[in-house]
């Protein structure tokens, strides 16, 4: 079953990268996956991985990587808190959109049976507002993971726009969209009831915004994941 989940999204990935990348090469001294738009108007790049300064070309269509020399003097900022700060939003996220699903498959078995499972009537509320927290410390410290991440763009990487990085830029901003939309759902008590702490999945408007939740949580979750393997495949290359 891991094989197969794992050949569905390399197979989504490898058609996401097609789409939006482009033609692709690998770095000739680490190996790390570069795209052609990466490189600029004279066909040069640095690869943010090793330091290879490598110019591309494509004569009779295959893609020919020449290392030229290599960045020695790259900036290296001796305070590496992204990698660090990344640990609590990746850390707590999960855990929040677990125990939501807990609630939900709670809130569906209180329905369908008319009353509330045997420790979940009282324990539902309490339950509710620890996946509250957990839900804003993770979005809370996603925005200084993802201005940590900005510094450590423009200081190590030179603001260069590699695909790998902008691809990160824009999941950190889905993912604090998307977490943000949770957060507000969560408290505002539109999706659950201040009396049972259970998911309002008696009326259509409690259905939408429970739907709505669950889909916030589940796209997060997805964007997270992508945050935390592209972030994965710059730290220790491939
Ligand atoms: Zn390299």
């Amino acid at each position: 079953m891991p094989a197969d989940t794992r050949r569905l999204v390399g197979k989504a990935s490898e058609r996401f990268k097609r789409r939006f990348w482009g033609p692709r090469f690998r770095c000739p001294v680490c190996h790390f996956e570069l795209a052609f738009a990466d490189a600029d108007g004279r066909g040069l790049l640095v690869c943010p991985v090793c330091g290879a300064v490598i110019e591309i070309d494509a004569p009779y269509g295959h893609p020919v990587p020449v290392v030229h020399d290599v960045e020695i003097h790259r900036p290296q900022p001796k305070a590496r808190i992204h990698p660090t700060a990344t640990h609590l939003p990746i850390g707590l996220f999960p855990f929040a959109a677990a125990g939501a699903l807990v609630l939900f498959l709670g809130s569906v078995a209180t329905a369908l049976r008319g009353g509330p499972p045997p420790g979940l009537a009282s324990g539902a509320r309490l339950f509710g507002d620890a996946v509250l927290v957990l839900l804003v410390l993770s979005v809370g410290a996603s925005l200084v993971t993802a201005a940590s991440g900005l510094w450590d763009w423009s200081v190590r990487y030179r603001r260069r726009p590699y695909r790998q990085i902008q691809l990160k830029i824009a999941c950190s901003v889905v993912f604090v969209l998307v977490g943000a939309a949770a957060v507000a759902l969560h408290a505002s008590g539109a999706v659950f009831s201040g009396a049972d702490g259970l998911m309002k999945l008696g009326s259509p408007a409690g259905i939408a915004a429970t739907a709505a939740y669950l889909s916030a949580l589940g796209v997060g979750m997805v964007a997270l994941a992508t945050l935390g393997h592209v972030g994965g495949n710059l730290v220790f290359g491939r």
